[in-house]
Order: structure tokens, then C-alpha cells, then sequence
């Protein structure tokens, strides 16, 4: 292996990796990060519809959920390097069959005032847990997203000295399901809270997450869409990266880390070349490729490659996606009554009761697909630039099984028809949809998995809460530090703490480690 050209290698160009590297890079670092797709950003995509020029469409994450409050958002000066975001005030619209609408707004009064016209009593107890969680979030649960975390013996016994650690301990108690129906009366309310707040995260039966709904009732930060498409983002972390000197070098496949005297120095890529690093290697990727993909069996001691292997993924993370070019937006029946609707961010379709939940885990256990409960957006009403000018491009996505029926290969045969299915029910909400469609196409959990390996079975998250596997537990005990077994050797991607989700924290969180380990300075040791 040739000297040493780089003191660091990453090995995938994800968000995460990109924060990483360009906070190193500021540091004084010259870094490669090594990605096996065409282009950086991994679940910032925004790519031209297959079926006509000038519609573009963001096929893996949309909604970024506060992510101009992000501390390494500031640090990197995105907004100057280009990345500009939207927080749409109607921010979340849940849509019933017979047209009243659920809305979720920006300003917590009108929140309040619709979920008044459900239930007044529970519109109280919205108010109620918003102002106990609020010192909640703001002193402890952001906190700790943005450090490394605590051994859970240790978080605890701190947690319990306070007020506030003790709310939150309690309300981690139960399931998110027992929270809600606990604490909530009205079935679409109790749908909606579920919906917005849960199901996209956690397993809403798993007890330990309880806290995730008053949490995000506390959260002054709403989901927000970049302007330009999700690869706004992506391209604003890349300046960064490479204004600090480091290189991104994208159709490149790692083949394996390179070993030597118990340290990880570099890696070799699949067509032969060899690399060498001097201080680290960091990967972006899940725990099995890390661990079992890319080391010789005997760099990796037994009880890591048994952890690496049993490491889980989220069983109804996976989503199926069907996008649309349009003629002219959707306009929903319900706008009559409902006027905002028009300007709502995020909208649900198909969910009208709790009911729904049990009935769309059973069907993701046994690899068959529910009654259609969708939630999207159509971005151009907000930025006209993903589209050609007076045309729209939509969205809507839905909670499908990676397995279907036993195998995920059946996905490329039934996409198509079930992308009609739901396009059925939009159109039955929106009724001048059929005539506006210009073109439209789906992507199953499979085409995710083909596109992103680290999603591994599809889970966007990269990695289930459940199992656990979280903070200090995250990816497995022993690895929750960002750091693996080996000298030189670090984990900064969604499967470690706090996860998956555009936030950039895992990256964060790594280079916080990785300043203290290699004796640099940065944003957190300045003073
Ligand atoms: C359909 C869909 C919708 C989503 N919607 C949202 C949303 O609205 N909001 C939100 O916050 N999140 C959303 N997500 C989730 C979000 O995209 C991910 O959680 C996030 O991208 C994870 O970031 P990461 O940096 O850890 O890894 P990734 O973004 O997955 O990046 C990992 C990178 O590693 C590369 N890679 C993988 N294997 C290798 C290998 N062997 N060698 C080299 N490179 C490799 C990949 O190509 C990729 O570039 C969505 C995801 C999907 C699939």
C-alpha cells in the first residue's frame, strides 16, 4: 500500500459522512470519502422523472424536520453555500373521507383550534403535555441528540434528579400507543397523533418510546422542504466538504478495510486500488457491512460479528412511493369547506381511525398490503422550480411490507398495479387528478435497498429503535461511541445513535468523538 495520501477515509457519501467530513476538513484534515454511487448525498435525492423532462422528483426523503435549527446547519454556513428551506405554516393536513381536515400548523394555536372542533378535551390535554415537554426537549432530549450518548445505567440516575427527567422517564413508561390512548379521546385525534408523531419513527407497540409523542408536541421546529429538491441540500454539504479540502470520490466501491498491527489504516476498492489512511476510517454504513462485509473475519473478534450480525431492522420502516408529473395540482374536495388545505405541506389520506394501526402491523407481518393509509405532498405549490413552469410534480408514499408475500422480488412485478390503487384513492379525495397525470411512476422498499445498500430490508432508518438499540446500545453494546473495535476504526452513520431520519446528528456526534480522539479543534472544545 502506497503512503499515506489522506489522515481520513469515509466510506459512503450520506448526509452524515458529509457533516463528518467537512467538519474535519475545517479542523485541518484532508479527507476521501468514497461513495458507490454516482452522486453524494445518499437519501438527499432529486432526480428528473422517467417520464418528462423538467419534473423532478425527490424519491427518498422529503420532509427534513427542523433542519435549519440544526447546530451543524449553522456551523457550515449552508444557507450561504446555497441551501435555502421552507416551513409551510399548514404543515401537516390529515384529510377524512367525509372532508374535515386534522391540521397540524406551525403556530400552536391553530393547532389547538382544530383539534378543538374533534375534541375539546382533547385539545387540552395538547396544550397540557405541550407546556410540561417543553422544558423536557429543550433541556434534555435535544441535548442529547446532539452528543454523544450516556450509558443508559448513568442517563437514568441523572434523569432522575430532575423534574424533568423523571416526566420523561415516566412517559417512556409506556408504548406511544398506551400514551395515546391513554391520553387522547377522539379516535382521529388519536390516529392523527400516531400518524404524525409515531409511526414513522418507532414500532408504536414498543414500550420505551412513549415520550417520542409529547416530545414532538413540544417541538417548535416542523417538518421543512429544501428549495431546489432534498439534493439542495446534499450540494450545500458538499461545498462545504470541499472548500475545507476534502475530496468526495463518487462510482467507487469499497472492497474491504484495510488492517494492519490491530488498526484500521485504510481501504481497498473493488477494482483493486488501495488507499491508506493515517488516522481513521469512518463508515456511514450499517453495522453488517461494516463489520462483515468489509473486514477479514479474523479483524473482527467473534462477539462483534455475532452483534454486527444480529443488529435488526425496522419491520415497517420500508416505503413505497408513487410520484406524479402533473398538468395542474391536486385539488382536494375537501378545500370547499377547508380553503388552507390548498397550501397544507404534508397531507394523509386513508386514515380515519386508530383502528387502522393493529391492522397495518398484522398485514406487515405477514407480507400483504393493508387498506391504503398515504401521506405526500405536491412541492411545486411551495417551489415551482421542481417542475416545468405552471406544471406540478407530486408525491405520495405509504407504509408497505419489504417482504411481499415471502419475497421481496415480487415488488417489481405488482408495483405498477398498486400504484394504481393508490393513485385510485387520491384521485377519489382530489377528483381532477386521473386527467392531470402527464406521467408517474413508483419505487417499492426493494428499489430503496438497490439504491441505498446500508437500507438494508428498506428501512430508511437504518436500523431498528426497537431491539435495543439506542443511544449508548446503538448500532450494539460496546459500539454506541461511534468508535469500533479497532484502533482508527468509527461508525457515523443513522445506524448509530440517535438514527435514522435526515438530522445529521450521527455525523455530528461522530465528529465530536473523533476531535477529542485525534486532539482537535473544533466548535465544541473552542473555549
Ligand atoms: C423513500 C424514502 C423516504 C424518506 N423520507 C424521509 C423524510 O421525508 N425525512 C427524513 O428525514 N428522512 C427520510 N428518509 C430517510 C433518510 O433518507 C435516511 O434516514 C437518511 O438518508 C440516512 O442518512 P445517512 O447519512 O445515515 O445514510 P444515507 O443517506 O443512506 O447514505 C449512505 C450512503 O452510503 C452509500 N453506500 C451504501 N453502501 C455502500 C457501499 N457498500 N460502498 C460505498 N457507499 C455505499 C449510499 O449510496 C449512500 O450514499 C427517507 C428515506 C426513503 C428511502
Amino acid at each position: 500500500m502506497s503512503d499515506a495520501a489522506y489522515d481520513g477515509i469515509l466510506l459512503g457519501a450520506g448526509h452524515n459522512a458529509l457533516v463528518l467530513q467537512a467538519y474535519l476538513g475545517r479542523a485541518g484534515l484532508k479527507t476521501l470519502c468514497l461513495e458507490r454511487n454516482a452522486t453524494p448525498g445518499g437519501g438527499l435525492v432529486t432526480s428528473e422523472s422517467p417520464c418528462n423532462a423538467g419534473f423532478r422528483h425527490n424519491t427518498h426523503s422529503f420532509f427534513h424536520r427542523a433542519i435549519t435549527h440544526m447546530p451543524w446547519y449553522r456551523d457550515l454556513e449552508l444557507e450561504r453555500r446555497g441551501a435555502r428551506y421552507l416551513e409551510p405554516a399548514l404543515n401537516v393536513a390529515l384529510v377524512l373521507a367525509d372532508g374535515q381536515v386534522l391540521e397540524w400548523w406551525t403556530d400552536f394555536e391553530k393547532t389547538i383550534a382544530s383539534f378543538e372542533r374533534f375534541s375539546s378535551k382533547d385539545a387540552q390535554s395538547l396544550r397540557r403535555w405541550r407546556d410540561d415537554f417543553v422544558p423536557v426537549l429543550e433541556k434534555i432530549v435535544a441535548p442529547e441528540g446532539r452528543t454523544p450518548p450516556l450509558p443508559a445505567a448513568e442517563r437514568r440516575a441523572r434523569l432522575e434528579k430532575s423534574r424533568e427527567g423523571r416526566l420523561l422517564l415516566a412517559a417512556s413508561e409506556l408504548s406511544p400507543q398506551e400514551f395515546v390512548l391513554r391520553e387522547f379521546e377522539h379516535p382521529v385525534v388519536q390516529a392523527g397523533l400516531l400518524f404524525f408523531n409515531g409511526l414513522r419513527e418507532v414500532d408504536l407497540r414498543c414500550k420505551g418510546f412513549g415520550h417520542h409523542i409529547p416530545i414532538l408536541l413540544a417541538a417548535a421546529g416542523k417538518a421543512q422542504m429544501c428549495v431546489s429538491g432534498s439534493a439542495g441540500l446534499a450540494r450545500a454539504l458538499v461545498d462545504a466538504v470541499e472548500e475545507s479540502g476534502g475530496e468526495i470520490r463518487c462510482g467507487i466501491e469499497p472492497r474491504r478495510i484495510v488492517v494492519e498491527d490491530g488498526r484500521a489504516v485504510g481501504v481497498e476498492t473493488a477494482s483493486g486500488e488501495h488507499i491508506r489512511a493515517r488516522s481513521f476510517v469512518a463508515s456511514c454504513l450499517n453495522p453488517q457491512q461494516t463489520f462483515l462485509e468489509l473486514m477479514d473475519e479474523r479483524h473482527v473478534p467473534q462477539v462483534w460479528r455475532d452483534k454486527a450480525s444480529a443488529f435488526a431492522y425496522n419491520l415497517l420502516a420500508p416505503l413505497f412511493g408513487l410520484y406524479l408529473d402533473l398538468r395542474e395540482r391536486p385539488v382536494y374536495a375537501a378545500e370547499k369547506d377547508c380553503p388552507q388545505l390548498a397550501k397544507a405541506l404534508m397531507v394523509i389520506l386513508g386514515l380515519e381511525s386508530y383502528a387502522q394501526f393493529p391492522e397495518i402491523v398484522e398485514h406487515h407481518e405477514k407480507g400483504t398490503i393493508p387498506r391504503t393509509v398515504m401521506w405526500g405532498s405536491t412541492p411545486t405549490i411551495f417551489d415551482p422550480s421542481q417542475a416545468p413552469a405552471q406544471r406540478h410534480t407530486a408525491f405520495m408514499w405509504e407504509k408497505l411490507p419489504y417482504r411481499l408475500h415471502g419475497d421481496p422480488g415480487n415488488w417489481d412485478r405488482e408495483k405498477d398495479a398498486h400504484g394504481k390503487d393508490m393513485l385510485k384513492l387520491w384521485a377519489q379525495r382530489a377528483p381532477n387528478l386521473e386527467g392531470a397525470v402527464l406521467g408517474s411512476f413508483t419505487r417499492s422498499a426493494l428499489d430503496t435497498e438497490r439504491t441505498l445498500p446500508n437500507m438494508r430490508e428498506g428501512d430508511l432508518l437504518v436500523g431498528a429503535f426497537s431491539n435495543g438499540q439506542i443511544g449508548a446500545d446503538r448500532p450494539f453494546p460496546g459500539a454506541g461511541q461511534y468508535r469500533g473495535h479497532l484502533k482508527g476504526l468509527y461508525l457515523c452513520g443513522s445506524s448509530s445513535h440517535p438514527g435514522g431520519n435526515v438530522t445529521g446528528l450521527p455525523g455530528y456526534n461522530c465528529a465530536q468523538v473523533l476531535h477529542a480522539d485525534l486532539g482537535l479543534k473544533g466548535p465544541w472544545n473552542r473555549t
